[in-house]
């Protein structure tokens, strides 16, 4: 029931309760999510008010969007890409999928060739979108088995899905080899990048899983994941800067005439903080947040194995996978569908923990 207000002391007391309940970030070893950049929180503030679902009333935050799009089409080798930003990887990967059916309307039962490594989201915008999910195999190391998702395909297929980063096991799967493929049978290709893609393209070596490959249609990717930005921001990038106006509808009463995007009313201030974090950082700053990650990944998989607990996978990107089912009580772990420890090393997870971590399981597991 709504009172008739209260003081504002009282207000906040009740909301801090309520964020105490909250856990302490720093025992949180199972998130995708970190600590948002004290930039990106600054930013965020200068635009709590704007909304870039009615562009023409915030001509300034529109123009940051399209930066950040520019930014990370940039980073993805291609500066011209198409895009806007998303609430995150679930819509950006339902959108995609709109986009590869609304292409081939033609097609009376379409299917999509997903990873059995695919997140969740892949199952609500096939349900959403009335589509067939075709699941194809994993090869030994956990990446997508290229010859399978091959011969998995028909004159029915409308999308092939691979996985720059899985949210399980870290794996970037045979983007390469899956674009060849598209581009043999003149298929979609989406890259559900939403964690890989603020990680690849600053690791020492990255393996090619964007634009650079001529196969690639569309990216997913999420600045509120390893890009430090405050949530939601996830992006969506098409190659053909036109695509996704095939999902224009008319929106008689804003400053525009049609949209493309799903939401109505769409938050810039994330938009102007993930922008904030990419800028004030660049390559050198981002390069090195990465650096310190993957360092403790490794850190983690050497230290486990140490202990005799062995890993489940040699990840690309900072997500660390175990055969283990017992954890000290207060850190805050996660479990793969195959039941597999797993561990992400995002920025708010420094060394110090990662030692301590080591020596509260080496404790139970002695
Ligand atoms: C996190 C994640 C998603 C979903 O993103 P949300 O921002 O939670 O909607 C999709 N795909 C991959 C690979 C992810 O890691």
């Amino acid at each position: 029931m709504l009172s008739d207000g209260r003081t504002e002391d009282e207000l906040f007391s009740f909301l801090q309760d309520a964020r105490r309940s909250d856990l302490d970030p720093r025992y949180i070893l199972s998130s995708m999510c970190t600590l948002p950049h004290p930039v990106a929180q600054r930013a965020h503030e200068l635009f709590l008010e704007t909304n870039l679902g009615d562009p023409g009333l915030f001509p300034g935050t529109a123009r940051l969007e399209r930066l950040l799009i520019e930014r990370i089409g940039a980073l993805f080798h291609l500066p011209s890409a198409g895009g806007y930003a998303t609430s995150g990887g679930t819509e950006s990967n339902l959108q995609a999928l709109r986009l590869a059916r609304d292409q081939r309307r033609e097609i009376r039962s379409p299917n999509v060739i997903v990873p059995e490594s695919a997140h969740f989201s892949f199952r609500k915008a096939c349900d959403i979108l009335n589509l067939e999910m075709r699941t194809v195999n994993m090869d030994s190391s956990r990446r997508m088995d290229a010859s399978d998702a091959s011969a998995k395909i028909d004159a029915s297929t409308i999308c092939i899905v691979g996985i720059a980063g899985t949210t399980e096991y870290g794996m970037v799967d045979p983007i390469r080899t899956l674009s060849q493929i598209a581009e043999e049978n003149r298929i979609f290709f989406h890259v559900d990048a939403a964690f890989g893609g603020m990680v690849i393209p600053f690791l020492e070596n990255p393996v090619p899983f964007d634009f650079s490959l001529p196969g690639v249609t569309t990216i997913a990717v999420d600045p509120h994941k390893m890009g430090l930005s405050t949530i939601p921001c996830g992006c969506l990038l098409t190659r053909d800067p036109d695509l996704l106006s095939i999902l224009n509808v008319d929106t008689p009463y804003l400053t525009v005439k049609q949209e493309f995007t799903l939401a109505g009313t769409r938050p810039g201030a994330p938009v102007a903080a993930a922008l904030a974090v990419l800028d004030y950082l660049g390559i050198s700053g981002m390069r090195s947040i990465v650096r310190g990650c993957m360092k403790n990944t490794h850190r983690l998989i050497d230290g486990m194995e140490t202990l005799g607990i062995l890993r489940a996978a040699t990840p690309d990107v900072n997500v660390a996978t175990f055969a283990c089912t017992k954890v000290p009580d207060r850190w805050k772990v996660s479990w793969t569908r195959q039941g597999h420890l797993r561990l992400v090393c995002m920025p708010h997870v420094h060394g110090e923990q990662i030692e301590e971590f080591l020596s509260d399981i080496g404790e139970i597991h002695a």
